[in-house]
């Protein structure tokens, strides 16, 4: 278990006296999220729960959901989800005790979930129990030609809110068993990816809000939780004030607004980003410090909207920018709450956030 100790750990408390911003961390398993806290961590700002089925039984059972053609199958592969989530999540509100916990609703491109070869298609028709020549065939319908701008984050939970709906399920069982554990009351906070429009959160909001009521009901008590969203696309940052009234926060997803503002794939910038730095065109990598000038006016705008709309409204960011100290001085400037960065990151964005806050 790592931990901050002796000098550099009273540096770190120092700072903490200075800063205003809290400082969460993306974690989505329970070493990250311990790890996390031991670098003092104040919650989890992004749990991309995409994250936690690529691996063994929970990739195939993933797979089975995104294969079935029918929406008894997928319901009966998220059944097998379903346990699994829950005990996810319980664990990761266990280790968080006491700090705000934001789980993002499933945003998987498929190419990342679509079995790959021969054998990935035959492990998946066995589990289901069709042949393998059919699931290869929907395998190829299901391919896009530009993942990352297709159906994923809200659009997946519009086409088949019985996916979100077994997510909230999970999240709003793990919050009272964990509440139970730990005699600490959970507040869980739902976060939307990739939206665009309001109607997208409105009418996923609306599905998280049934199961909440049906949760509260089977179990005989009160459940407190946030609805809020990504805002990871320039639509969404220009439409702020809309998307805030179905929005109680706001966490600006800057991996993909930087792609999406660019219209550069964060995937493929690296081929020749290098070169426009060795040319002059740009200073540095928006992927890794925050284009001020577009995406943080973006950002700019979409918090003064937020703000307008809804005063009360929660706003950080999750991107790979909250961990940059430029970035996390930016955000400091025009008053986010928050900054979450993956774990090793939490003691330079404590350090950064206190400097931004001294720099006022
Ligand atoms: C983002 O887009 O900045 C983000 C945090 O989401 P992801 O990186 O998972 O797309
Ligand atoms: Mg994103």
């Amino acid at each position: 278990q790592p931990e901050l100790s002796g000098d550099f750990g009273r540096i770190m408390e120092w700072a903490d006296t200075a800063r205003r911003m809290k400082v969460r961390t993306n974690a989505e398993t329970p070493a990250d999220a311990r790890a996390a806290r031991s670098f003092g961590a104040e919650g989890i700002g992004l749990c991309r729960t995409e994250h936690m089925f690529f691996e063994g039984d929970r990739i195939v059972a993933m797979r089975e959901m995104i294969l079935a053609d029918t929406e008894d199958g997928r319901r009966s592969a998220l059944a097998k989800l379903l346990p699994m989530q829950r005990s996810d999540f319980t664990e990761l509100f266990e280790i968080m005790k006491g700090t705000p916990v934001t789980i993002r609703l499933l945003d998987p491109p498929l190419h990342e979930f679509l079995p790959k070869s021969d054998e990935e298609i035959d492990e998946v028709a066995a589990a289901m129990g069709v042949p393998a020549d059919q699931l290869r065939e929907r395998t190829e319908a299901l391919h896009e030609f530009n993942p990352m701008l297709g159906h994923r984050g809200c659009r997946l939970a519009i086409s088949y809110p019985e996916i979100a709906e077994m997510q909230a399920r999970a999240i709003f069982e793990a919050a009272i068993q964990a509440g139970e554990d730990t005699g600490e009351h959970v507040v869980p906070e739902i976060m939307v990816p990739l939206v665009s429009l309001r109607e997208e959160l409105r009418f996923v909001k609306g599905r998280i809000d049934a199961v909440a009521g049906e949760v509260m009901q089977e179990a005989g008590q009160k459940i407190d939780y946030l609805v809020g969203t990504m805002i990871e696309l320039p639509r969404a940052a220009i439409r702020a004030h809309r998307i805030a009234e179905e929005a109680e926060f706001f966490s600006f997803g800057t991996n993909d607004l930087t792609q999406t503002t660019f219209g550069i794939s964060r995937d493929d910038a690296a081929a020749f980003l290098g070169t426009y730095q060795k040319k002059g065109i740009i200073e540095q990598d928006p992927f890794i410090s925050l284009d001020l000038d577009g995406v943080g006016e973006l950002i700019a705008i979409a918090s003064n909207k937020g703000r307008e709309a809804r005063p009360e409204i929660k706003l950080g960011i999750c991107g790979e920018h909250g961990g940059d100290p430029l970035s996390i001085h930016f955000c400091e400037k025009i008053g986010l709450d928050y900054v979450s960065c993956s774990p090793f990151r939490v003691p330079i964005a404590r350090l950064a956030a206190a400097q931004a806050a001294l720099d006022g």
